[in-house]
């Protein structure tokens, strides 16, 4: 899931300051799970801001949609949002981003600051697993990411600094390539450590999209 934390309520504060009627804006996914954006995060937060505006006469809405990265929820809100001076959103960057296509003459304020891909290690405790790189590796590493688990993302390694288990650069980290090495040794696939990955397209570094099979067979059987 995609890791978010709440900003400081101070820079939130500022944000809305200057208008009059504020939708805040959950989203029911990712970011309820951790904590940081579900209903019950707007329902703070508007406390929040009410107590912080009550002089001012500032008016806070709500709204959870079961996803903010999903045009089908986000048409929920098309008779609510000319309501509203602002939007304030809880969901992750993409979230965000797509509520602002989809009511372009609202100003549209982030209310989180999204974090990483992540697992769930606990309720509250949240652990980066992946960078979403677009070249996955983890069958040639026992199922490691060395993208976010290394300091330096390398996909061949070690890199020569681990010291004793430790990585070099991260010391209180495990290096990514002893747990690299661990994992495969106990499958007994240790030959895995040996070959060699070619470098991933880091140039690619642009907006990329996934159209899926189905959706392109979907297309083509709607055209015909
Ligand atoms: S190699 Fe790591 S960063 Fe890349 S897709 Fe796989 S898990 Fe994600
Ligand atoms: S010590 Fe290991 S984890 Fe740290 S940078 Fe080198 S290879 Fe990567």
């Amino acid at each position: 899931m995609i890791v978010a934390e709440r900003k400081p309520f101070d820079e939130i504060r500022s944000m809305v300051s200057n208008y009059k009627k504020v939708l805040t804006v959950g989203c029911g996914t990712c970011v309820a799970v951790c904590l940081a954006g579900g209903s019950k995060e707007v329902e703070t937060l508007n406390a929040e801001l009410n107590l912080a505006f009550k002089k001012d006469g500032i008016e806070f809405g709500a709204e959870t949609l079961q996803r903010q990265c999903d045009m089908e929820f986000l048409a929920e809100l098309d008779n609510k949002v000319d309501q509203y001076d602002c939007l304030l959103s809880m969901a992750c960057g993409a979230g965000i981003q797509f509520l602002a296509e989809r009511f372009p003459n609202k100003p549209v304020f982030p209310a989180v600051n999204t974090s990483f891909i992540g697992v769930n290690l606990d309720v509250g405790w949240y652990e980066e697993k992946c960078r979403a790189c677009g070249q996955c590796v983890l069958a040639m590493t026992g199922g490691v990411c060395p993208v976010t688990m290394c300091a330096k993302s390398l996909f061949n390694g070690p890199c020569g600094g681990t010291n004793k288990t430790s990585c070099e650069i991260h010391t209180d980290q495990p290096c990514a390539w002893f747990k690299i090495y661990e994992r495969l040794s106990g499958q007994g696939r240790l030959d895995q450590i040996m070959k060699i990955s070619p470098p991933n397209d880091w140039s690619n570094q642009k907006p990329r999209k996934v159209i899926q099979p189905g959706y392109e067979e979907r297309v083509k059987a709607m055209n015909s």
